[in-house]
């Protein structure tokens, strides 16, 4: 997992400055479990603007220390990392919890894709959407 010291250390290493209001924002993201907005977090630093958090929550995710979740309802969310690289999430509609698969699963059907159709295909976006075990469970 991220801690605000591990990610400072990377923004510095990457030449960024951390502003207080950078600051502000890694630390509200950092106290988010589960999936949040931009808006979720704008509402929690009070004096940092929209345009600053929306800047700084997209560096994060470029970095890799934020991923986007695509929601059933289409809606864009972002929640904390546990995997550096590409992955894909299961999202459970029922509690809206999210796992991250560990890697990605699409590797070979992009190979095939990509010889039959001629496309040089440069990213795919895959996300699951059913009932975690524990809702599952609560049910049954
Ligand atoms: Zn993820
Ligand atoms: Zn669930
Ligand atoms: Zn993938």
């Amino acid at each position: 997992m991220h801690n605000l010291k591990s990610i400072v250390q990377r923004l510095e290493a990457r030449k960024y400055r951390i502003t207080p209001a950078r600051l502000a924002v890694v630390t509200a993201v950092l106290e988010r479990s589960g999936h949040f907005s931009v808006d979720d977090i704008v509402g929690r630093v009070p004096g940092v603007g929209r345009a600053t958090v929306f800047r700084t929550m997209k560096l994060l995710s470029e970095m890799g220390m934020l991923c986007r979740v695509l929601l059933e309802d289409g809606s864009l969310s972002y929640r904390v990392s546990r995997h550096q690289g590409h992955h894909h999430h299961l999202v459970c509609v029922s509690c809206a919890s999210v796992q991250e698969l560990d890697a990605c699963i699409a590797s070979d059907m992009l190979g095939d894709l990509a010889r039959s159709t001629g496309f040089q295909i440069e990213g795919h976006w895959l996300e699951f959407f059913g009932r975690c075990a524990a809702c599952r469970n609560s049910v049954a």
